[in-house]
């Protein structure tokens, strides 16, 4: 099995100050791969802050990373040249947040999608490069008639972010980072999107992550989902057992948050504070030590490993230390293609 993507032990600090620098680490040793073979959707979750979007911005090449490295089909991104660089940039795509920042109001939706074909020189001639941008409407769920010659303001939200996805697609992508992308469509065309993601990767062979606050879009979209908080990875796994029986106690606390329809669930219950004062204190050991009414002795000295508690589970709290610690490099065994 060849490898599309590879993340080794990648951190990312935020250093800022002249005199004395204060560090913020953004992102904090993590690994993931990715197989050619088998494209998969993976939920990369937590809350603003967690370093989601520091994740994102590595894996497109936008930020280098502190320690460790991405490399892509054998080559690390900091690396590429030429070519190689030409083909990463067509093959890693993205999706992301607000489907209104991105449009140019004076442009119809054919130019937008047919300046990526000119730049990478991907169709032989008008035709060819007008069966593209139709094939990839389609694939969206849009009709190309209704769509194609239409500017910006004509459209929805909706099928806005599905011209994104769209935009993406004409580029045979094999990778799309997809960072928050239903989060300011209305509600009702939030399942659309994700069935569109997923069509992607079944029909398109797309690998995806998918970058979410929202644990309920990650339920309906993905097969595995690691759940980060202030840079580390909290639990990860399978979303039916994360999702349907999280063990951490942040990733409890994430899923008591939902607001589920229930009338017997009382939503909110365990509800944590932080005082600050502990929270500039988190680095020394575990970083959630500030919220969490589990907190031991032992949570403070070291930030814990991951504990495997099944095949398809772990998490990093020592609550679980009676179980086989995993290193870094072995989350990708938790999660199911
Ligand atoms: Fe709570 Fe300790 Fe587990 Fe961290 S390691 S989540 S502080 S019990």
């Amino acid at each position: 099995m060849t490898a599309l993507l590879e993340m080794k032990n990648v951190s990312k600090v935020y250093s800022r100050g002249l005199l004395s620098k204060i560090s913020t680490t953004a992102l904090d040793n993590m690994s993931l791969t990715l197989k050619e073979e088998t494209p998969t959707i993976v939920t990369v979750a937590g809350e603003s802050g967690s370093g989601k979007t520091t994740l994102a911005m590595l894996l497109l090449g936008f930020i280098e990373a502190t320690a460790g490295q991405i490399i892509y089909k054998g080559t690390d991104i900091t690396k590429l040249r030429g070519e190689e660089r030409m083909t990463f940039r067509r093959e890693v795509q993205a999706v992301f947040q607000d489907p209104f920042s991105v449009f140019n109001p004076f442009y119809t939706v054919d130019h937008l999608l047919s300046v990526p074909i000119k730049k990478f020189k991907l169709a032989r001639n008008k035709q060819d490069a007008f069966e593209r941008m139709e094939e990839a409407l389609t694939a969206v769920g849009l009709q190309p008639n209704e769509i194609i010659g239409r500017y910006p303001h004509q459209l929805s939200g909706g099928q806005r972010q599905r011209i994104n996805v769209a935009r993406a697609l004409v580029l045979r992508p094999k990778l799309l980072i997809a960072d928050e992308p239903v989060s300011m469509v209305d509600a009702s065309l939030r399942a659309t999107i994700l069935e569109t993601l997923q069509n992607l990767q079944r029909s398109y062979g797309v690998s995806i992550i998918y970058i979410t606050h929202d644990l309920t879009t990650a339920y309906h979209i993905a097969e595995s989902i690691v759940v980060l908080y202030r840079g580390q990875v909290m639990e990860a796994g399978s979303v039916d057992d994360v999702i349907k029986k999280p063990q951490h106690p942040y990733t409890r606390l994430l899923i008591d948050s939902i607001p589920w329809p229930d009338i017997n669930r009382r939503w909110g219950e365990t509800e944590i504070e932080a005082k600050e004062s502990e929270l500039s204190d988190y680095s020394k050991g575990c970083r959630f030590l500030a919220r969490c009414p589990f907190a031991m002795e032992k949570c403070q000295p070291a930030p814990p490993p991951l504990f495997q508690l099944s095949q398809f589970q772990a998490a990093a709290c020592y609550l679980f230390d009676q179980h086989p610690k995993l290193a870094s490099e072995q989350l990708t065994e938790l999660l199911p293609v």
